[in-house]
């Protein structure tokens, strides 16, 4: 069915955006930190990184967090615009094209949140990639089990103390090299957490993949 545009409302034929939308949607830049992929010149881990460093081992970002990936973003989860989902879901599989993992994981989300919404949008994010890479995507394996306050406004260290022990694994991870799917990336507290539980849980080496970085958050 053919489809107007997302941004400009353009035939789009069976696309979410047209090809000129698609061509314009704001890139992550090409030298980021390989820690946490916020731009960093030459491509170096970053200050942030250096000084604190990240329990997870590298992050890929397709998109900056800004219009109008952010709205792409909302129309997703909050409207269920799961052409939107189709769409970023083929530039992930692009995006891990390379990765050496052994499973996907997508970030999961309180089941609270899960029954309001409908759909764990990094479950269906997850899936694609997970079947690309040949790999098990485990999408039972850590649950939410602490619902998490807002972490807008909180400062790094608030962010990683209110996320604190947020997660479960059900399951071991020995040896284990897992691959992190979620939407969009801000502090990386998320991603944080999640990668100390999963190496406490044997695992060797914790990836992110998200489809959006939001620019260097609170210090
Ligand atoms: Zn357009
Ligand atoms: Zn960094």
């Amino acid at each position: 069915m053919p489809q107007a545009c997302f941004v400009c409302a353009a035939p789009a034929a069976d696309q979410v955006l047209c090809e000129a939308c698609r061509a314009a949607l704001p890139a992550v830049a090409s030298a980021c930190c390989p820690h946490c992929a916020l731009d960093s010149p030459g491509g170096a881990v970053c200050g942030r990184c250096l000084s604190q460093p990240p329990r997870f081992d590298a992050t890929r970002a397709v998109f900056r967090y800004a219009f109008p990936v952010s709205e792409l973003v909302q129309a997703y989860k909050f409207q269920a615009r799961f052409g939107v989902g189709r769409y970023f879901a083929e530039q992930l599989v692009a995006a891990a094209h390379g990765l050496q993992i052994d499973a996907v994981l997508p970030a999961p989300l309180h089941p609270h949140r899960l029954a309001t919404r409908g759909f764990n949008q990094s479950v269906l994010l997850a899936e694609p990639v997970a079947k690309a890479l040949g790999v098990p995507h485990l999408r039972d394996a850590v649950r939410k089990v602490r619902r998490v306050a807002p972490q807008a406004g909180l400062t790094l260290d608030e962010r990683r103390r209110n996320l604190r022990g947020a997660f479960a694994v059900q399951r071991r991870f020995d040896g284990m090299r897992v691959l992190v799917i979620d939407d969009v990336m801000t502090s990386g507290t998320t991603l944080d957490e999640l990668a100390g539980a999963l190496k406490e849980a044997g695992a060797a080496r914790v990836e992110g993949l998200v489809v959006a970085r939001t620019p260097a958050g609170p210090a």
